[in-house]
Protein backbone atom coordinates (compact mmCIF):
# COMPACT_ATOMS: atom_id res chain seq x y z
CA UNK A 1 0.00 0.00 0.00
CA UNK A 2 1.74 3.25 -1.03
CA UNK A 3 -0.30 6.02 -1.81
CA UNK A 4 0.95 9.37 0.20
CA UNK A 5 -2.25 10.81 -1.23
CA UNK A 6 -4.81 9.00 0.50
CA UNK A 7 -3.08 8.80 3.79
CA UNK A 8 -4.08 12.25 4.85
CA UNK A 9 -5.30 14.97 7.45
CA UNK A 10 -7.99 11.36 8.88
CA UNK A 11 -5.08 9.42 9.57
CA UNK A 12 -4.17 9.21 12.99
CA UNK A 13 -0.94 8.15 13.53
CA UNK A 14 -0.73 5.30 16.12
CA UNK A 15 2.55 5.16 17.69
CA UNK A 16 3.12 2.61 19.76
CA UNK A 17 6.36 1.21 21.90
CA UNK A 18 6.50 -2.11 21.82
CA UNK A 19 9.00 -2.70 25.05
CA UNK A 20 6.74 -1.56 27.94
CA UNK A 21 5.98 -2.78 31.27
CA UNK A 22 2.51 -3.63 31.73
CA UNK A 23 2.34 -0.71 33.64
CA UNK A 24 3.42 1.47 31.03
CA UNK A 25 6.96 2.38 32.11
CA UNK A 26 9.76 1.89 30.33
CA UNK A 27 12.29 -1.05 31.48
CA UNK A 28 15.94 -0.50 32.05
CA UNK A 29 17.72 -0.81 28.80
CA UNK A 30 21.11 -2.38 27.70
CA UNK A 31 23.42 -2.05 24.99
CA UNK A 32 21.65 -4.53 22.82
CA UNK A 33 18.30 -4.50 23.89
CA UNK A 34 15.57 -3.74 21.11
CA UNK A 35 12.68 -1.63 21.04
CA UNK A 36 9.92 -1.43 18.17
CA UNK A 37 7.74 1.46 17.17
CA UNK A 38 5.06 1.42 15.01
CA UNK A 39 2.71 4.22 13.17
CA UNK A 40 0.80 4.36 9.91
CA UNK A 41 2.00 7.41 7.49
CA UNK A 42 1.70 7.32 4.22
CA UNK A 43 -0.90 5.12 3.67
CA UNK A 44 1.57 2.40 4.91
CA UNK A 45 2.44 0.73 8.61
CA UNK A 46 5.73 1.98 9.43
CA UNK A 47 8.06 -0.22 12.01
CA UNK A 48 11.27 1.44 13.63
CA UNK A 49 13.62 -1.13 15.48
CA UNK A 50 16.44 0.51 17.74
CA UNK A 51 18.97 -0.76 19.82
CA UNK A 52 20.72 0.48 22.90
CA UNK A 53 19.96 3.37 25.67
CA UNK A 54 18.99 5.99 23.23
CA UNK A 55 16.21 3.23 21.31
CA UNK A 56 12.98 5.60 22.47
CA UNK A 57 14.41 8.58 22.31
CA UNK A 58 15.53 7.77 18.59
CA UNK A 59 12.07 6.73 17.30
CA UNK A 60 10.28 9.34 18.75
CA UNK A 61 12.03 11.62 17.04
CA UNK A 62 11.30 9.45 13.44
CA UNK A 63 8.05 9.28 14.43
CA UNK A 64 7.98 13.25 14.89
CA UNK A 65 10.50 13.19 11.30
CA UNK A 66 7.75 11.30 9.05
CA UNK A 67 4.75 12.78 10.48
CA UNK A 68 5.88 16.30 9.99
CA UNK A 69 7.00 15.47 5.86
CA UNK A 70 3.68 13.71 5.13
CA UNK A 71 2.01 17.45 6.24
CA UNK A 72 4.10 18.96 3.62
CA UNK A 73 3.53 16.11 0.85
CA UNK A 74 0.16 14.70 1.01
CA UNK A 75 -1.80 15.31 -2.24
CA UNK A 76 -5.22 15.32 -0.56
CA UNK A 77 -4.23 17.68 2.62
CA UNK A 78 -5.20 21.09 1.59
CA UNK A 79 -2.26 22.52 4.16
CA UNK A 80 0.13 20.39 2.41
CA UNK A 81 2.93 22.09 0.41
CA UNK A 82 2.51 19.76 -2.36
CA UNK A 83 -1.53 20.82 -2.69
CA UNK A 84 -0.79 23.65 -2.91
CA UNK A 85 1.19 23.90 -5.63
CA UNK A 86 -0.95 21.69 -7.84
CA UNK A 87 -3.70 24.46 -7.12
CA UNK A 88 -2.15 27.60 -7.32
CA UNK A 89 -2.94 27.77 -11.28
CA UNK A 90 0.83 28.06 -12.48
CA UNK A 91 1.68 30.93 -9.44
CA UNK A 92 4.71 29.77 -7.54
CA UNK A 93 4.19 28.45 -4.23
CA UNK A 94 6.56 28.60 -1.02
CA UNK A 95 7.87 25.43 -0.43
CA UNK A 96 10.07 24.08 2.79
CA UNK A 97 13.87 23.24 1.92
CA UNK A 98 12.77 19.63 2.26
CA UNK A 99 10.07 19.71 -0.34
CA UNK A 100 13.08 22.14 -2.30
CA UNK A 101 15.25 19.26 -2.75
CA UNK A 102 12.57 16.30 -3.04
CA UNK A 103 11.38 17.89 -6.41
CA UNK A 104 14.97 18.84 -7.80
CA UNK A 105 15.98 15.73 -6.77
CA UNK A 106 12.68 13.56 -8.39
CA UNK A 107 13.59 16.15 -11.65
CA UNK A 108 17.03 15.53 -11.97
CA UNK A 109 15.96 11.50 -11.84
CA UNK A 110 13.36 12.25 -14.57
CA UNK A 111 16.38 12.96 -16.68
CA UNK A 112 18.35 10.58 -15.67
CA UNK A 113 16.12 7.95 -16.76
CA UNK A 114 14.81 9.60 -19.34
CA UNK A 115 11.63 10.06 -17.94
CA UNK A 116 10.59 6.61 -16.54
CA UNK A 117 10.18 8.45 -12.97
CA UNK A 118 8.11 11.12 -13.54
CA UNK A 119 6.42 12.53 -10.34
CA UNK A 120 3.93 14.95 -12.50
CA UNK A 121 2.17 11.55 -13.19
CA UNK A 122 -1.05 12.16 -10.13
CA UNK A 123 -3.75 13.08 -12.99
CA UNK A 124 -3.39 9.66 -14.95
CA UNK A 125 -3.47 8.16 -11.86
CA UNK A 126 -6.55 9.28 -10.76
CA UNK A 127 -7.87 8.63 -13.96
CA UNK A 128 -7.21 5.16 -13.37
CA UNK A 129 -8.22 5.25 -9.88
CA UNK A 130 -5.29 4.16 -8.38
CA UNK A 131 -5.97 7.46 -5.76
CA UNK A 132 -9.03 6.33 -4.77
CA UNK A 133 -9.69 2.79 -5.37
CA UNK A 134 -12.51 3.46 -7.25
CA UNK A 135 -10.49 1.75 -10.32
CA UNK A 136 -11.75 1.96 -14.03
CA UNK A 137 -9.39 1.39 -17.38
CA UNK A 138 -9.98 5.10 -19.11
CA UNK A 139 -10.69 5.19 -22.72
CA UNK A 140 -7.07 5.98 -24.82
CA UNK A 141 -8.34 9.68 -25.64
CA UNK A 142 -8.94 10.32 -22.02
CA UNK A 143 -5.43 8.79 -21.32
CA UNK A 144 -3.68 10.80 -24.17
CA UNK A 145 -4.86 14.19 -22.99
CA UNK A 146 -4.01 13.96 -19.59
CA UNK A 147 -0.56 13.01 -20.59
CA UNK A 148 -0.12 16.53 -22.64
CA UNK A 149 0.01 17.83 -18.78
CA UNK A 150 2.87 15.60 -17.91
CA UNK A 151 6.45 15.98 -17.54
CA UNK A 152 8.46 16.74 -14.14
CA UNK A 153 10.89 18.54 -16.22
CA UNK A 154 8.47 21.38 -15.88
CA UNK A 155 8.38 21.82 -12.34
CA UNK A 156 10.05 24.85 -11.82
CA UNK A 157 11.81 25.60 -8.50
CA UNK A 158 13.88 28.80 -7.17
CA UNK A 159 15.42 29.86 -3.78
CA UNK A 160 12.53 28.50 -1.94
CA UNK A 161 9.51 28.73 -4.62
CA UNK A 162 8.39 26.20 -7.07
CA UNK A 163 5.42 25.98 -9.81
CA UNK A 164 4.07 23.70 -11.93
CA UNK A 165 1.94 24.27 -14.91
CA UNK A 166 -1.79 25.07 -14.77
CA UNK A 167 -3.29 21.44 -14.50
CA UNK A 168 0.09 19.62 -14.10
CA UNK A 169 0.13 17.95 -10.29
CA UNK A 170 2.59 15.78 -8.43
CA UNK A 171 2.70 12.72 -6.90
CA UNK A 172 5.03 11.96 -4.72
CA UNK A 173 4.19 8.39 -3.85
CA UNK A 174 7.21 6.89 -5.49
CA UNK A 175 10.43 8.33 -3.75
CA UNK A 176 8.42 10.14 -0.81
CA UNK A 177 8.87 6.97 1.40
CA UNK A 178 12.91 6.59 0.65
CA UNK A 179 13.51 10.28 1.14
CA UNK A 180 11.29 10.29 4.82
CA UNK A 181 13.68 6.86 5.31
CA UNK A 182 17.03 8.88 4.67
CA UNK A 183 15.34 11.75 7.09
CA UNK A 184 14.38 9.23 9.62
CA UNK A 185 18.04 7.63 9.59
CA UNK A 186 19.11 10.96 10.08
CA UNK A 187 16.95 11.60 12.64
CA UNK A 188 17.81 8.56 14.89
CA UNK A 189 21.47 8.75 14.15
CA UNK A 190 21.02 12.56 15.51
CA UNK A 191 19.57 10.88 18.98
CA UNK A 192 22.97 8.92 19.43
CA UNK A 193 21.31 5.58 17.64
CA UNK A 194 23.52 3.22 16.30
CA UNK A 195 21.87 0.25 15.23
CA UNK A 196 18.36 0.19 14.08
CA UNK A 197 16.33 -1.15 10.93
CA UNK A 198 13.67 0.77 9.78
CA UNK A 199 10.39 -0.80 7.69
CA UNK A 200 8.91 2.18 5.96
CA UNK A 201 5.70 -0.31 4.16
CA UNK A 202 8.49 -2.44 2.61
CA UNK A 203 11.20 -0.20 2.13
CA UNK A 204 14.23 -1.03 4.66
CA UNK A 205 16.92 0.89 5.69
CA UNK A 206 19.48 0.21 8.50
CA UNK A 207 21.65 2.26 10.71
CA UNK A 208 24.39 0.53 11.55
CA UNK A 209 26.89 -1.78 9.20
CA UNK A 210 25.74 -5.22 11.92
CA UNK A 211 23.36 -5.88 14.38
CA UNK A 212 24.94 -5.25 17.91
CA UNK A 213 25.70 -8.90 18.14
CA UNK A 214 27.72 -8.75 15.35
CA UNK A 215 25.55 -10.41 13.02
CA UNK A 216 24.52 -8.76 9.13
CA UNK A 217 21.20 -7.69 8.70
CA UNK A 218 19.14 -10.23 6.80
CA UNK A 219 16.51 -8.41 5.08
CA UNK A 220 13.61 -10.93 2.71
CA UNK A 221 12.90 -10.04 -0.77
CA UNK A 222 8.97 -10.54 -1.29
CA UNK A 223 8.13 -13.02 -4.01
CA UNK A 224 5.59 -11.20 -6.01
CA UNK A 225 3.85 -14.59 -7.43
CA UNK A 226 3.09 -15.77 -4.30
CA UNK A 227 2.62 -15.18 -0.39
CA UNK A 228 6.46 -16.01 0.80
CA UNK A 229 9.89 -15.02 0.24
CA UNK A 230 11.91 -15.17 -3.37
CA UNK A 231 14.95 -14.83 -1.12
CA UNK A 232 17.13 -13.23 1.70
CA UNK A 233 19.98 -10.38 1.23
CA UNK A 234 22.13 -9.57 3.60
CA UNK A 235 23.34 -5.93 4.13
CA UNK A 236 25.29 -3.63 5.82
CA UNK A 237 24.26 0.23 6.46
CA UNK A 238 21.75 0.49 3.22
CA UNK A 239 18.28 0.44 2.18
CA UNK A 240 16.86 -1.98 -0.03
CA UNK A 241 13.99 -0.94 -1.92
CA UNK A 242 11.00 -2.90 -3.61
CA UNK A 243 9.04 -1.68 -6.55
CA UNK A 244 6.05 -4.65 -7.52
CA UNK A 245 2.67 -4.30 -9.60
CA UNK A 246 1.40 -7.06 -6.60
CA UNK A 247 1.92 -4.06 -4.30
CA UNK A 248 -1.52 -2.34 -5.60
CA UNK A 249 -3.73 -3.37 -8.91
CA UNK A 250 -6.76 -4.22 -9.87
CA UNK A 251 -8.85 -6.82 -12.21
CA UNK A 252 -11.41 -5.72 -14.87
CA UNK A 253 -12.45 -8.53 -17.63
CA UNK A 254 -9.24 -10.66 -16.34
CA UNK A 255 -6.85 -8.25 -16.70
CA UNK A 256 -4.60 -7.24 -14.44
CA UNK A 257 -4.01 -3.45 -13.98
CA UNK A 258 -0.82 -2.44 -11.78
CA UNK A 259 -0.17 0.88 -10.12
CA UNK A 260 3.38 1.23 -11.93
CA UNK A 261 2.49 3.18 -15.18
CA UNK A 262 4.86 3.81 -17.74
CA UNK A 263 4.75 7.48 -18.68
CA UNK A 264 5.25 6.98 -22.53
CA UNK A 265 1.74 5.62 -22.80
CA UNK A 266 0.20 6.18 -19.37
CA UNK A 267 -0.70 3.07 -18.89
CA UNK A 268 0.45 0.52 -16.78
CA UNK A 269 4.11 -0.57 -17.45
CA UNK A 270 4.53 -3.91 -19.30
CA UNK A 271 8.15 -4.18 -19.04
CA UNK A 272 8.33 -7.77 -18.27
CA UNK A 273 8.71 -7.83 -14.69
CA UNK A 274 7.25 -8.62 -11.84
CA UNK A 275 9.41 -6.38 -9.07
CA UNK A 276 12.55 -4.67 -8.59
CA UNK A 277 14.42 -4.30 -6.08
CA UNK A 278 17.33 -1.97 -5.70
CA UNK A 279 20.16 -1.69 -2.48
CA UNK A 280 22.18 1.02 -1.78
CA UNK A 281 23.03 3.98 0.15
CA UNK A 282 20.22 6.24 0.09
CA UNK A 283 16.75 5.87 0.73
CA UNK A 284 15.42 8.25 -1.74
CA UNK A 285 17.87 7.04 -4.63
CA UNK A 286 16.88 3.39 -3.96
CA UNK A 287 13.00 4.68 -4.26
CA UNK A 288 13.42 6.45 -7.24
CA UNK A 289 15.26 3.88 -9.00
CA UNK A 290 13.27 0.73 -7.97
CA UNK A 291 10.28 2.36 -9.66
CA UNK A 292 11.97 3.25 -12.85
CA UNK A 293 13.77 0.09 -13.35
CA UNK A 294 10.61 -1.41 -13.07
CA UNK A 295 9.37 0.35 -15.97
CA UNK A 296 12.36 0.53 -17.65
CA UNK A 297 12.15 -3.96 -17.72
CA UNK A 298 15.39 -6.42 -17.44
CA UNK A 299 17.45 -5.04 -20.87
CA UNK A 300 16.90 -1.48 -19.95
CA UNK A 301 17.77 -1.57 -16.07
CA UNK A 302 21.02 -3.96 -16.63
CA UNK A 303 22.13 -1.16 -19.45
CA UNK A 304 21.18 1.95 -16.69
CA UNK A 305 22.72 0.08 -13.96
CA UNK A 306 26.24 -0.94 -16.41
CA UNK A 307 26.19 3.31 -17.27
CA UNK A 308 25.75 4.01 -13.44
CA UNK A 309 26.48 1.70 -11.59
CA UNK A 310 26.79 2.91 -7.83
CA UNK A 311 23.93 1.04 -6.64
CA UNK A 312 22.75 -3.20 -6.81
CA UNK A 313 19.50 -4.48 -7.74
CA UNK A 314 17.77 -7.63 -7.46
CA UNK A 315 14.96 -8.15 -10.89
CA UNK A 316 11.93 -10.71 -11.02
CA UNK A 317 10.54 -11.55 -14.20
CA UNK A 318 6.51 -12.20 -15.22
CA UNK A 319 8.07 -15.83 -15.63
CA UNK A 320 9.79 -15.95 -11.80
CA UNK A 321 13.26 -15.84 -13.12
CA UNK A 322 15.92 -13.85 -10.67
CA UNK A 323 18.35 -11.58 -11.60
CA UNK A 324 21.26 -9.89 -9.37
CA UNK A 325 23.52 -7.70 -9.93
CA UNK A 326 27.43 -8.92 -9.51
CA UNK A 327 27.31 -6.81 -5.98
CA UNK A 328 24.58 -8.97 -4.61
CA UNK A 329 26.11 -12.40 -6.49
CA UNK A 330 27.39 -13.45 -2.43
CA UNK A 331 24.76 -11.63 -0.68
CA UNK A 332 21.88 -12.68 -2.24
CA UNK A 333 20.30 -16.10 -1.47
CA UNK A 334 17.20 -17.17 -3.51
CA UNK A 335 14.84 -19.75 -1.74
CA UNK A 336 14.99 -21.82 -4.85
CA UNK A 337 15.61 -22.11 -8.13
CA UNK A 338 18.40 -20.57 -10.08
CA UNK A 339 19.82 -16.77 -10.13
CA UNK A 340 21.34 -14.77 -13.00
CA UNK A 341 23.97 -12.51 -12.45
CA UNK A 342 24.28 -9.41 -14.18
CA UNK A 343 27.79 -8.27 -14.68
CA UNK A 344 29.54 -5.16 -15.95
P1 LIG B 1 6.88 2.73 -5.80
O1 LIG B 1 6.11 1.76 -4.99
O2 LIG B 1 7.94 3.47 -5.06
O3 LIG B 1 7.41 2.12 -7.05
O4 LIG B 1 5.88 3.88 -6.24
C1 LIG B 1 4.74 3.60 -7.00
C2 LIG B 1 3.78 4.76 -6.91
O5 LIG B 1 4.32 5.90 -7.61
C3 LIG B 1 2.46 4.46 -7.59
O6 LIG B 1 1.53 3.91 -6.70
C4 LIG B 1 2.04 5.84 -8.09
O7 LIG B 1 1.51 6.60 -7.04
C5 LIG B 1 3.35 6.46 -8.48
N1 LIG B 1 3.80 6.15 -9.86
C6 LIG B 1 3.31 5.22 -10.72
N2 LIG B 1 4.05 5.19 -11.85
C7 LIG B 1 5.03 6.12 -11.70
C8 LIG B 1 6.13 6.55 -12.51
N3 LIG B 1 6.38 6.00 -13.70
N4 LIG B 1 6.93 7.53 -12.02
C9 LIG B 1 6.69 8.07 -10.81
N5 LIG B 1 5.69 7.72 -9.99
C10 LIG B 1 4.86 6.74 -10.42
MG1 LIG C 1 9.85 4.01 -5.64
Amino acid sequence: MKKIGRVLSAVSVMFIMASCASDGSVPEKSADEKQSGSLFAMDTYMTVTAYGEKAEKGIEATQNEITRLEKLWSVTDENSEIYALAHSGGEDVEVSSETEELLTFAEDMYLRTDGALDISLYPVLRAWGFTTGEYRVPEDKEISELLLKKGADKIRINGGKASVPDGTEIDLGAVAKGFAGDMAVKALKEQGVTAALLDLGGNIQTVGEKKPDGSSWKVGIRDPHGEGIAGTVEIGEKAVITSGGYERYFERDGVRYEHILDPDTGRPAESGLASATVIGGEGRMCDALSTSLYVMGLERAGEFWRSTGDFDMILITDEGGIYVTEGMESRFKASSGNVTVIRR
